[in-house]
């Protein structure tokens, strides 16, 4: 899954886009409303973090001109906590809102809800025959006994179990699992949907050839 993180303040940006990408998610980044919003617009990331105080273009404006183009599952973050900045937030369009200073683990349990609402998932469990998911752990058993994935490996399959039924193209793939700070590598994918198959059945995951990869 990847996100982009709008945040102006040096020390969150750095400290929240180490703490995302340990908890296994592509990050970008960007400093100013107007970037963020140009990256917005670029890129179909899975969520996005949008301060609301902002140099050159604010969270409401940045905001607001991404809901004019796109559903994008955008949670909020600021210092200030009334009321009315909360309804003008979820009004404009917001999906969620959390106010500094927040735990970092309420704001990865909230995104993970966010994704999996955003992907029409109402519970964090995803059964594909014998095989479960659990996105909150980042857990998979195959016939209830754990298997170890890396985290690249784990990131394929849960996208591929959220898009089930929809043929994904490689090139989301890439889209959704690397971020601007990572090389990617062209043969990466194959390497890793051989992985899956191998750690938990040949039959999970379907490839078209020269379009992508389905889980039926
Ligand atoms: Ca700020």
């Amino acid at each position: 899954m990847r996100l982009l993180l709008i945040e102006d303040e040096p020390d969150l940006l750095s400290g929240l886009t180490r703490a995302l990408r340990r908890a296994g998610y592509s990050v970008d980044v960007a400093e100013d409303g107007e970037e963020g919003l140009f990256k917005a617009l670029e890129i179909d990331y899975d969520a996005i973090l949008l301060d609301v105080m902002l140099p050159r273009l604010d969270g409401w404006g940045v905001l607001a001109r991404l809901r004019e183009k796109k559903s994008t599952p955008v949670m909020m973050l600021t210092a200030r906590d009334a009321t009315k900045d909360r309804v003008r937030g979820f009004d404009t369009g917001a999906d969620d809102y959390l106010v500094k200073p927040f735990e970092l683990d309420e704001l990865l349990a909230r995104l993970r809800a966010l994704i999996r609402r955003s992907a029409g998932k109402s519970t964090p469990a995803i059964e594909i025959g014998a095989v479960k998911i659990d996105t909150a752990s980042r857990t998979v058993t195959l016939g209830g006994e754990p298997v170890a994935l890396t985290s690249r490996e784990y990131a394929v399959l849960e996208y591929l179990a959220l898009h089930r039924g929809k043929l994904v193209t490689r090139t989301t793939l890439y889209e959704h699992l690397y971020d601007e700070s990572g090389d990617t590598l062209s043969n990466m994918m194959d390497v890793l949907i051989y992985n899956l198959r191998t750690k938990l059945g040949r039959d999970l995951i379907t490839t078209r050839r020269g379009h992508g990869y389905c889980i039926p």
